[in-house]
């Protein structure tokens, strides 16, 4: 017996890029352009209490969620952002034989959970134009789990569809990733399905609408039974996740409707302006619900698009992998942010 072999071996998640120098648009992880609600910072955190644990039940913010949810207490599982969340999610209800089902096209920690949890897995290919085919998800799972709107694509699954899955999989548990449904129109949220889909869990992150990527605070939502699993794997792990900071500002965070409803009414608005100014410099957009665009050039490779701009101190995400080596996804930024990028394009005479 040799000690190496005891060792885990796994592939990580690579995330991307978060430079030091000053002076770089970074538009590469979807981070939201504008700062936290300024009453996020108002109750100041006490620094004498920082000697004491935070409260395990995170009891304010889940108060505070429930009631902007119009949901149950029960039903609401707070992480450490919504990877926390849905690592513990993986953990918790992944554990059938059979594979679990995502698209062949996602969220690149799907993949990485499910070998470290060791669970099989199944990826579906989308079709051609990057939908979701919820016909191609026939058959006993042991689970499903999708971003939407997805991620890198942008595009969202229709609410029917959601449904329509729901219905054909009573066997398993369906995750629902909305990391983006804010930016989505009105009626997206699988969160209307909760009372008839007791095995639908639906996961929310601060990270991006809510401009807190930097506190890492996600939260799930399901039946009070999912919800109730997964706070027993939680106390079987780490019972104090969330910091007290993130319980007081991510609780504050909650409480301004009007910023937040005002930050995400102005990424729409430069991310449909951005989309048709891209379309004149021949980029191919995909019809986009989240704070980001997934495009491809005419003839310009993705690749070269990204490095020039990148050289130019405009990050952009690039995956190189298959079916998607042609595109880049673009955070949307401010409204001058976005501008310069249309610069570079026309510098580069796209
Ligand atoms: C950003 C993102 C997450 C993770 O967000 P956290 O910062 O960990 O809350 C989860 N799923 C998708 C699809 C994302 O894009």
């Amino acid at each position: 017996m040799n000690w190496k072999d005891c060792v885990r071996k796994v592939t990580p998640y690579t995330p991307g890029e978060q430079p030091k120098k000053d002076g770089i648009i970074k538009l590469n992880t979807n981070e939201n352009p504008y700062p936290p609600s300024p009453k996020v910072l108002s109750e100041d955190v006490e620094m004498k209490d920082l000697r004491k644990y935070p409260d395990p039940t995170i009891g304010d913010l889940v108060r505070s969620l429930s009631e902007y949810h119009g949901v149950k207490a029960e039903q609401i599982f707070v992480g450490v952002g919504s990877d926390d969340v849905l690592g513990m999610a993986f953990l918790t209800f992944f554990n059938s034989e059979l594979p679990i089902a995502f698209p062949d096209i996602s969220y690149s920690f799907y993949p990485v959970w499910a070998e470290l949890f060791r669970i099989p897995v199944e990826t579906v290919p989308l079709d051609e134009d990057f939908r979701i085919r919820i016909a191609d998800y026939e058959g006993e799972k042991g689970g499903i789990v999708f971003p939407n709107p997805n991620a890198p694509t942008a595009r969202l699954l229709p609410l029917s569809d959601v449904e329509a899955l729901l219905k054909a999989h009573p066997e398993c548990i369906v995750i629902v990733d909305e990391a983006y449904i804010d930016f989505a129109p009105e009626g997206s949220s699988a969160l209307s399905l909760l009372d008839s889909f007791p095995n639908l869990l639906v996961v929310r992150t601060f990270s991006k609408s809510r401009s807190m990527a930097g506190m890492r605070i996600g939260y799930a939502i399901g039946s009070p039974e999912l919800i109730g699993a997964m706070q027993a794997v939680k106390y079987s792990y780490n019972s104090y996740t969330l910091n007290r900071p993130s319980i007081i500002w991510g609780t504050r965070s909650v409480e301004d409707e009007a910023y937040f409803r005002e930050t995400i009414g102005k990424i729409t608005a430069t991310r449909e302006r951005f989309t048709k100014a891209a379309e004149e410099y021949h980029f191919h957009v995909i019809p986009s619900s989240a704070n980001f665009v997934f495009a491809s050039h005419e003839n310009v490779p993705a690749k070269v698009i990204f490095e020039t701009a990148r050289e130019a101190g405009i990050y952009f995400r690039y995956f190189d992998q298959p079916r998607i080596s042609d595109y880049l996804r673009i955070t949307i930024g401010t409204d001058e942010e976005m501008d310069k990028v249309l610069e570079l394009f026309r510098k580069m005479g796209l």
